[in-house]
């Protein structure tokens, strides 16, 4: 397995930020959805800039917003205010960019590093303009999760980058869309980025809070997990007056609000010194493995079962599907969930999913021998 040890350092190798991050310690990324004016930029740097915290400052300037009525940013006039900021702080400045006029324009303007947005990395059409636009560019360009959860399209975008040449690539975990989903904005899929890590563990990926959260009261949980399962880094919105921005306004935080949940975060440790705590670690591993297999058989025990229920039904010529029974099943199954302590929420969708596999193998027993009928 790739040893994930000293991953937390690999933005140190990039030419931008060498020497500037602690060994061990993840990039952090912090500015506004939108630049809004010169005013709302500088008034967010400075603070951020205050804490010692931040390595880069972000603000979207082309704006992507689902629906037309939205502020869609306010465009090339806004790359001078993003310049200044950095070159009166110190600090490399990124913005989005969804075309090849972006990029020549921000690139123009000094811009030192990009991202590609969750609705520009679907489409490949997209993807591939921007980089032929930085063919031959040096810049760093971070790379959103798409929209939904394929890795394909995610992977994908940031090989095309690679074949004009870009070498300084990160990911972004921002989530996915999900129909009605709670309590977060859009779903982490966190089982996503560790996919895309054994993918490509070459390339550093971060997260960013905001998005999945899509407002203030969930982004330390979600930080503090994105570091939990070892993410390089962070991106999170910010606004010296969120409830005034004009776009994202409930998920952004005061710079000083960012500071503190920086200062709240617990960096854990992969692996431990301490051989009595690696042991019993590996004692309670050693019973999860029992455990783990003992559920696949049972589950093949369950399938066994499953299709002689479909070859009974097949032959008296009975529906796959009884609804009542379905609901008793997860009526009691949920409940008995609860009262041993396991989130219902959980037990709900584990019995989903072995449902969805049920109906599938009495569909195959079903059509195994249709001359029954
Ligand atoms: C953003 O970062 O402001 C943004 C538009 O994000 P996403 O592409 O993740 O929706
Ligand atoms: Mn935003």
């Amino acid at each position: 397995m790739h040893n994930l040890t000293n991953t937390m350092t690999m933005f140190n190798n990039w030419e931008i930020f060498k020497g500037k991050i602690g060994v061990n310690q993840p990039l952090i990324i912090s500015g506004p959805c939108s630049a809004e004016s010169e005013e709302q930029l500088m008034n967010t740097v400075e603070p951020l800039m205050a804490t010692g915290k931040v390595h880069a400052i972000r603000a979207g300037i082309w704006k992507p917003r689902t629906r037309p009525d939205s502020f869609e940013g306010i465009g090339a006039p806004a790359l001078s205010w993003l310049r200044r900021a950095g070159e009166a702080y110190q600090v490399p400045v990124m913005t989005e960019v969804a075309n090849a006029l972006h990029v020549e324009q921000a690139l123009n303007a000094g811009v030192n590093m990009l991202w590609i947005g969750a609705r520009t990395t679907v489409n490949p059409f997209f993807v591939q303009e921007i980089a032929e636009a930085l063919r031959g560019a040096d810049v760093p360009v971070f790379v959103k999760n798409p929209i939904h959860p394929e890795l394909g399209l995610w992977l994908g975008a940031i090989e095309r980058l690679e074949r004009v040449g870009i070498r300084q690539i990160a990911a972004i975990h921002r989530g996915f869309y999900a129909h009605n989903i709670n309590p977060f904005r859009n779903d982490p899929k966190w089982e996503m980025s560790i996919e895309f890590r054994s993918e490509r563990p070459d390339i550093p990926i971060i997260c960013d809070p905001s998005h999945i959260s899509g407002k203030r009261a969930y982004i330390a949980e979600v930080s503090q997990t994105a570091l939990d399962l070892q993410l390089n880094g962070l991106m999170i919105e910010s606004h010296f007056r969120p409830e005034k921005a004009l776009s994202d306004a409930e998920q952004q935080l005061l710079p000083e609000d960012v500071a503190a949940l920086l200062d709240s975060l617990i960096l854990r440790k992969e692996d431990c010194a301490d051989e009595q705590t690696n042991q019993t670690l590996e004692n309670l591993r050693v019973l999860i493995d029992d455990i783990d297999r003992q559920m696949v058989e049972i589950l093949s025990r369950r399938k066994d079962i499953v299709e002689k229920i479909g070859e009974l039904k097949r032959d008296k010529g009975i529906t796959i599907l009884q609804f009542p029974r379905w609901f008793e099943i997860l009526r009691d199954r949920t409940q008995q969930g609860k009262d041993l302590g396991i989130d219902a929420r959980f037990v709900h969708e584990v019995f989903q999913l072995i449902h969805k596999f049920s109906i599938d193998v009495q569909q195959h027993t079903m059509a195994k021998l249709p001359e029954k009928f």
